[in-house]
């Protein structure tokens, strides 16, 4: 999957599904731009082990909800790099709660963070993309965004918008060369499902069908191939990366 020399900018990728896309796409030879929120040691320690390795990489502090900070990230890769190939739009957050115990604060902080963000950043890398004719978006939606899941319906919301979002972005630039897509991870380990993980972890296993719950590369390894330049056909596409677990079979 060809993303040598390519400039990539990841949201959300000092942890989790984002650390493992920053090091495939570092990996592969893009020079890469990551932002994070406030885990500084984290962001810190993937700089210096990417580095270390020969790999050209930068951390950027800012919350991708807010427009004048993606903007000002986006710019700063750019200032960089001088261009811009690849965004892939992981950052993102859960408040689980029912509807009637959910506070305002709550819908709107998940909205801000998964959806808004993405708006924001693609927004920013749309017109520097035009420029060189050439762009591969990759938003991180979720299983969730069709799923049914009691005590998320900020989350799901949030994930069904970026798909719908995605789609009409697609429609839009695919003429300049710009591809738009998403990738909806299942149930990943990371930081953000560890509680899920502790207390039912293995009735989960067994209602996947690999009967394993996924990794952050698995993830990585489909935002990689879309965010390459073989995967230049295929545009407005969700691509679940679940192990099975949406097939709504009995095994
Ligand atoms: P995670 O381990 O909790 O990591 C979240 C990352 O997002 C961190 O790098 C965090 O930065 C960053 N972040 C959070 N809010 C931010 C903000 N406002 N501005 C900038 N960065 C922000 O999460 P994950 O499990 O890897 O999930 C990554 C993505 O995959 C999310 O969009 C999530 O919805 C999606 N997803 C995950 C799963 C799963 O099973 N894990 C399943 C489906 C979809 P700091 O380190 O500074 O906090």
């Amino acid at each position: 999957m060809k993303v040598s020399d390519r400039v990539a900018l990841v949201t959300g990728g000092s942890r989790g599904i984002g650390k493992a896309i920053v090091e495939a796409l570092a990996h592969g030879g893009a020079k890469v731009a990551f932002v994070y929120q406030s885990n500084q040691e984290a962001a810190d320690k993937l700089v210096a082990e990417l580095t270390a390795a020969g790999r050209e990489v930068m951390a950027i502090k800012a919350d991708a909800s807010k427009k004048p900070e993606a903007d000002a990230a986006v710019e700063a890769v750019i200032a960089k790099w001088e261009r811009l190939d690849i965004l892939v739009n992981n950052a993102g957050i859960i408040r689980d709660k029912l509807i009637l115990a959910m506070t305002i604060e709550e819908w709107q902080q998940v909205i801000d963070t998964n959806l808004t963000s993405v708006f924001n950043f693609c927004q920013a890398v749309i017109r520097p993309m035009m420029g060189n004719r050439y762009g591969r978006i990759v938003n991180m939606s979720s299983v969730a965004a069709d799923f049914s899941n009691p005590g998320q319906a900020n989350y799901a919301a949030s994930k069904a918008g970026i798909e719908g979002f995605s789609r009409c972005l697609a429609t839009e630039y695919a003429k300049r060369g710009i591809t738009v897509n998403c990738v909806a991870p299942g149930f990943i380990e990371t930081d953000m499902t560890i509680a899920v993980v502790n207390a039912a972890g293995d009735k989960i296993k067994s209602s996947i069908p690999v009967k394993r719950l996924g990794r952050p590369e698995d993830i990585a390894n489909a935002v990689l191939f879309l965010a390459s330049e073989e995967s230049s056909y295929i545009t407005g596409q969700v691509l679940k990366v679940d192990g099975g677990l949406t097939l709504g079979g009995m095994g």
